[in-house]
């Protein structure tokens, strides 16, 4: 009991959602000893839910998966009947298989409906008292997933918020630190980066067109964004018409090819009655040495470089900087206004 509750104390304390999950996950398994623990992250994609398996707990692999494309790895929640009647129905359904035991799948409930169900495949016989066990634990989950989303998410977007862009990067560079002291070496090629986004003109759709479908542009524009950048990669609305990203992992010249496919997309879109919108990107690669403002002043030097040279491109400091195009300063704290 003490342990549940330790456990329980130590999940509520973690801020990250992916570190929340696996935690929940791993308290689930070590507690009813299933077979198998599957967790699908369930996310509509136009209008249609599918299901994305993220952690796969079992005795003889101990899987964690971090999907690079949602849309591509997931599955319509339909292809599976199972899946289908929890997410549909918002409640635990039991296939039963007189071979292999049972499959059980509870939903995790968020304020948008189901973000999530929990697949249990166990070969023992189930208690029936660890349903209610695992609905309670689940609760807890999404209670705190709740909290986490009024602390961090940007209310018209969806996105993270501006508190959550700093502490999120504060952890980025600090993982990164332990990775590298880990491995010895810093792998230079490929490197985490950070990109800022800026709608252009967006003033002007706001005067044309009035503020509310300003902040529908805002909106579409943020879903867009979604779905052009993978999970691991994350998505912050930095304020007003700005965005940031977070890339993980990548060289130069894919941090560049999914920048622009964005920006391709978001030039494409068809947002109503404004029809065209474009936005300007800066990015740089990130550094161990970096914080915030250093980070943050070099992509919002691109960016510029991107105003200044046209809108609607993509522009990377590191390039600018090594073709003569910018010059190197010290961007310290006072140089650079963070919003
Ligand atoms: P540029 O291409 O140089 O970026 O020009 P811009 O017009 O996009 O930039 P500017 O900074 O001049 O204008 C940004 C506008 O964004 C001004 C502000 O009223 C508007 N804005 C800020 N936050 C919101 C919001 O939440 N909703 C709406 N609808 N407008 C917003
Ligand atoms: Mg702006
Ligand atoms: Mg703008």
């Amino acid at each position: 009991m003490l342990s549940l509750v330790a456990s329980v104390a130590e999940m509520t304390g973690l801020r990250d959602r992916d570190e929340v999950g696996q935690s929940i996950c791993g308290l689930l398994y070590d507690l009813i000893g299933p077979h198998e623990l599957t967790f699908w992250h369930v996310l509509s994609v136009d209008g249609v839910p599918r299901a994305l398996r993220t952690i796969h707990l079992g005795k003889t692999d101990g899987v964690i998966s971090d999907s690079q494309d949602e849309c591509e790895d997931s599955m319509p929640v339909d292809a599976c009947p199972s899946l289908h009647a929890c997410v549909s129905r918002k409640t635990v359904h039991v296939a039963r298989d007189d071979l292999h035991g049972s499959d059980l799948f509870f939903p995790v409930l968020g304020k948008r409906g189901v973000l999530g169900v929990l697949e249990v495949r166990t070969s023992n016989s189930w208690n029936p008292g660890d349903t209610a066990l695992v609905e309670r634990l689940l609760q807890i989950y999404s209670n705190h997933l709740a909290l986490l989303d009024y602390g961090e998410l940007d209310g018209l977007t969806g996105l993270m918020n501006r508190k959550a862009f700093d502490d999120h990067f504060s952890q980025l560079i600090d993982e990164q630190r332990r990775l590298a002291a880990q491995r010895g070496v810093a792998d230079l090629d490929r490197t985490c980066w950070l990109a800022l986004v800026d709608v252009d003109h967006f003033k002007s759709i706001n005067d044309r067109f009035g503020h509310l479908l300003g902040d529908e542009v805002l909106a579409l524009g943020a879903r867009l964004m979604q779905k052009s950048f993978r999970r691991v990669d994350r998505l912050f609305r930095c304020g007003g018409e700005e965005f940031a990203i977070m890339l993980h992992d990548l060289t130069a010249e894919e941090a560049e090819q999914i920048l622009e496919h964005f920006r391709t997309n978001y030039a494409a879109f068809p947002f109503p009655q404004v029809e065209t919108v474009t936005a300007s990107l800066g990015f740089t690669r990130l550094s161990l040495t970096d914080n915030l403002p250093t980070a943050f002043g070099r992509a919002d030097r691109a960016l510029y470089y991107s105003k200044q040279n046209g809108r609607n491109r993509v522009s990377c400091y590191d390039d600018l900087l090594a073709a003569g195009l910018l010059d190197e300063k010290n961007v310290a704290l006072n140089d650079v206004e963070l919003f």
